[in-house]
């Protein structure tokens, strides 16, 4: 069966080369199988969401040469939103509310290795107690161990109780959790494989939890490297990384380097060839091979 791939942007900023090189990995990886390529745009939290960059992000992926397929999907909108509600609805046999403020967790939670523990305290609160606060929505964790097999990293898992807490579904003031939005979406646009940046490696037992829960199919995951900068920290927009320029130049010069990044090893005489020359080769030669761990 072809593969049905994703681009998944946050508009908190313009894209930037490690979004670029995030996107080519799930471009080609799909793309070589004849498979189908979708963008979502994660836009789930109104305050850290620059304006125009929706606009931008798809604009500039255009200007690249990015073909997707379909609409695209805003996680806003409303009906997407609905859903989020179903599955948290169907998710209700394990959730909780949860009135810890932001002061109290940094006073009582354990930090481990992937941040701070949620210490339980809601767990087993009775929520009539407290039901005039705000609450927010946390999921229940699992003592046992969830493991899947990424196609970079091989084997990894996790015991998501001991090592990441029960984590939260919906926010306090009503914004939905990107671990939620995620699942539900990579199901209902019928992803089956996530290729995304090596930061969310140490996400995917949480997602596949809430998957296995909900019923919903496990994507391949593919976890590529991070482009970090000179002072070895992520390109993002905290790290002040530039956004991508869109002349002629630039692109193919980005495109090519990114392909360099993904350790393709394009020849030298295809960095000034033009563009769609330079995704022909990438989509004729994509091999995950060389970034094999
Ligand atoms: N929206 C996330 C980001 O921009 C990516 C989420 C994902 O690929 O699962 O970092």
């Amino acid at each position: 069966m072809a593969p049905v791939g994703r681009f998944a942007p946050s508009p908190t900023g313009l894209l930037h080369f490690g979004s670029l090189v995030t996107a080519v990995a799930s471009y080609l990886s799909a793309r070589s199988r004849n498979g189908r390529w979708l963008v979502r745009i994660e836009d789930l939290d109104p305050p850290r969401m620059q304006a125009g960059a929706i606009e931008s992000i798809l604009q500039t992926l255009s200007y690249y040469g990015f073909e997707w397929d379909g609409e695209i999907i805003l996680q806003s909108n409303l009906v997407r939103q609905a859903a989020y509600g179903e599955a948290l609805a169907q998710l209700a046999p394990y959730t909780y509310p949860c009135y810890c403020s932001r002061k109290q967790l940094q006073h009582s939670a354990k930090q481990g290795r992937f941040g701070a523990i949620y210490p339980d305290t809601c767990r087993s609160a009775i929520p009539a107690l407290a039901s005039h606060q705000s609450a927010a929505i946390r999921i229940k964790t699992p003592d046992h161990i969830i493991g899947f097999h990424d196609a970079i990293h091989g084997d990894y898992s996790q015991s998501l109780h001991a090592e990441i807490g029960d984590f939260v579904l919906k926010r306090a003031d009503g914004l939905w959790a990107y671990q939620l939005a995620v699942v539900v979406d990579d199901a209902y646009q019928g992803i089956t494989e996530v290729v995304r940046g090596a930061d969310l490696l140490d996400n995917t037992p949480r997602q596949i939890y809430l998957q296995q829960l909900l019923g919903y199919p496990t994507p391949q995951y593919t976890h590529i490297p991070l482009v970090l900068n000179v002072q070895g920290e992520k390109l993002s927009k905290q790290t002040y990384a530039p956004a991508l320029l869109l002349d002629e130049h630039s692109r193919r010069q980005n495109l090519y380097q990114a392909l360099q990044f993904l350790k393709q090893n394009p020849p030298t005489d295809l960095a000034t060839a033009p563009l769609q020359t330079i995704w022909d080769w990438g989509i004729k030669q994509w091999n995950l091979a060389p970034l094999i761990q």
